[in-house]
């Protein structure tokens, strides 16, 4: 991954048709059975290439809902076959862990800026009034 999407979620649909790689589900096809949207790491590619920032996080209006979760490289690949936080799709049934293909990631997010409550949107800055 990536990004991924709290308890915060209040399925409004904003984020799916935002997607340009079709990565995120909604709560009824979410495979965790949890009532909110859920994005899959095997295909987040955290907008690479595509958009300056992830758009999920961008249009979300639940500030915080989406964090930061690891690159989607080998070196993460027992974080994402923790099945009680993630159900990868698989192929021959084997899931498709980073061993089987990484994603792109944004290398300049740090690992130390990823993980629970590390989060993609900030909460904007007060507004000022002018004039
Ligand atoms: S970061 Fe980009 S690619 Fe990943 S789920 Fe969000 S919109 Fe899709
Ligand atoms: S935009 Fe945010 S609140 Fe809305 S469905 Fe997506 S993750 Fe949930």
């Amino acid at each position: 991954m990536s990004v991924i999407i709290d308890d915060t979620c209040i399925t409004c649909d904003a984020c799916l048709q935002q997607c340009p790689v079709n990565a995120i589900v909604d709560d009824s096809n979410n495979p965790m059975g949890n009532n909110r949207y859920y994005v899959q790491p095997e295909k987040c590619i955290e907008c690479v290439g595509v958009y300056d920032d992830p758009q999920c996080a961008a249009i979300c209006p639940s500030i915080g809902c989406i964090t930061w979760d690891m690159p989607y490289t080998k070196e993460f690949d027992g974080h994402y076959l923790n099945t009680e936080v993630y159900k990868l799709s698989e192929k021959n049934g084997i899931p498709k862990s980073p061993e089987f293909r990484e994603k792109k990631y944004r290398k300049d997010i740090l690992n130390e800026d990823r993980g629970v409550g590390k989060i993609v949107q900030e909460e904007p800055d007060e507004l000022v009034e002018v004039g």
